[in-house]
């Protein structure tokens, strides 16, 4: 469908730089269909679209995540940030900010491309952990 799903992390992933909470976040990891997910739920909680194109709740209770995949929010205070889901038996158990310990190369990355990313990423984090104290 070419769209993106919403994704609630639970227990909910603050903004690492100002602590703003419950943001929006998105992914075009999963179906891609206005899904709602859940974390610790395995189908889909909702769907945010208006009647033709809603999946039948049987059919939607069957729906899983993939093993791993990326979300991302926008804060107003104003950071882009990605997380990553991880499932366990097709259920979304665990949530992590993006790091340059759980990344892993995208498809259309070289080998230098994602290490020039990881070294970004090693860089950020030392930064707001910095800033925090
Ligand atoms: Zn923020």
């Amino acid at each position: 469908m070419g769209m993106f799903d919403t994704y609630i992390p639970k227990p909910d992933l603050p903004c690492p730089v100002c602590g703003a909470s419950h943001l929006e976040w998105q992914s075009r990891d999963g179906p891609r269909a206005l899904f709602v997910w859940e974390q610790g739920r395995p189908a889909p909680a909702g769907q945010r679209v208006v009647d033709e194109s809603v999946v039948s709740p049987k059919a939607r209770a069957e729906i899983r995540l993939p093993e791993r995949f990326e979300i991302y929010a926008t804060c107003a205070c104003p950071t882009f940030l990605n997380a990553v889901g991880f499932t366990e038996d097709g259920v979304w158990t665990r949530t992590e900010l993006l790091s340059a310990a759980n990344a892993v190369a995208y498809h259309h990355e070289s080998e230098r491309e994602f290490r020039k990313r990881l070294a970004a990423l090693a860089e950020h984090l030392g930064h707001s952990s910095e800033s925090r104290d």
